[in-house]
């Protein structure tokens, strides 16, 4: 069977049950041996008629979608693989607005699917980054959300006492401070949310990321003043900016300004707590993206994707904060939260 090379095809060949049945089996194991997901073992029976196998080991039936991002989902594989294409594709991301009608779904089963889509879409390789013989490695960080800077001051005041929020400069309150390391050579991206923009903080990430002896440029010293014990750190001058036209974090802005388009244009509200999911989506997308060296296409990226929905899950109450720590917003999936 022939991957599709477009979403017209894509839809054409998962509209049929038995060939997205195929589809998904083909791109969950990848090598081609399908293993139970509870004991990883092979020995089980397969029941055609109802597409599920039977575990011997387990004495317990499984079906493609346990133990991925899609178990305990109602939804047809034909919603979800369309949706995985239509997130690992589109450029500027997809709404859940856009995905419900496009589907034909609810809009808040449209949001717990993407949401579920960008844990299959995350970063797993734990390689560093850099190399002391090759190019740079840019390190930036940027802050998301918030729109203090247009309040009155008595109100900021008021939001920061309310918040109980450390002062760190008016343009700051009630930001998401996100930090971005880039290997300029091999054109990818490590980027999270981070609690403050402390030294440890910043410095912490970089020994972490990055080979001891690369190159890092950074765009201020602050913060970054010690890296030069294990790397070759260089920061922007911006009197000179000039001179040296290596030194810069260029890349990175590049991309903070991509990301923050596709928040306002595409997300209109993102909750803080959700941050790190649509930095994740917007990371896999970049990193993965067509060059001359690697000329992926949306096949490509599709097939990546799918081949990471298995060993992860996400439960709408992790989602939604309700067993886990509680930023999260009563609005959540509403497309009522706090607006970005
Ligand atoms: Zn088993």
């Amino acid at each position: 069977m022939d991957t599709p090379r477009t979403l017209q095809a894509a839809i054409a060949q998962f509209s049929d049950p038995q060939r997205a049945f195929e589809a998904a089996v083909r791109f969950r194991w990848l090598g081609g041996e399908v293993t139970c997901p509870r004991c990883g073992k092979a020995k089980h029976s397969f029941i055609k008629t109802r597409r599920i196998w039977f575990c011997y080991v387990c004495k317990k039936q499984f079906t493609v979608k346990v133990g991925t991002i899609m178990e305990d989902s109602p939804l047809g594989l034909d919603k979800w693989m369309i949706a995985l294409w239509m997130l690992a594709n589109c450029k500027n991301g997809i709404s859940s607005y856009e995905l419900a009608k496009a589907i034909g779904v609810r809009q808040n089963s449209a949001w717990f699917m993407l949401h579920r889509i960008r844990e299959a879409m995350k970063n797993k390789s734990w390689f560093k980054l850099g190399d002391p013989d090759g190019g740079a490695v840019e390190a930036d960080e940027t802050y998301i959300g918030g729109k203090a800077v247009n309040m009155h001051k008595s109100h900021k005041l008021k939001l920061q006492q309310i918040r109980g929020e450390e002062r760190r400069g008016d343009v700051y309150l009630g930001k998401t401070a996100v930090q971005g390391i880039l290997d300029r050579d091999l054109r990818q991206i490590r980027c999270k949310v981070i609690p403050n923009v402390k030294r440890e903080t910043l410095q912490g990430e970089i020994l972490k990321q990055v080979r001891y002896g690369s190159k890092v440029y950074t765009d201020s010293a602050i913060g970054y003043d010690l890296l030069h014990n294990r790397f070759v750190h260089e920061c922007v001058n911006h009197a000179e900016r000039y001179v040296n036209g290596q030194v810069h974090t260029n890349g990175l802005e590049n991309f903070w300004s991509l990301f923050k388009r596709n928040l306002r244009g595409t997300y209109v509200s993102v909750e803080p707590f959700h941050l790190d999911r649509y930095l994740d989506e917007q990371v896999f997308r970049f990193n993965n993206r067509a060059t001359k060296d690697n000329p992926l296409n949306d096949s490509d990226r599709f097939i990546l994707a799918m081949s990471q929905v298995a060993g992860r899950r996400l439960t709408y109450a992790q989602l939604t904060g309700k067993q886990v720590d509680s930023l999260h917003h009563s609005a959540a999936g509403t497309g009522q939260e706090e607006p970005f």
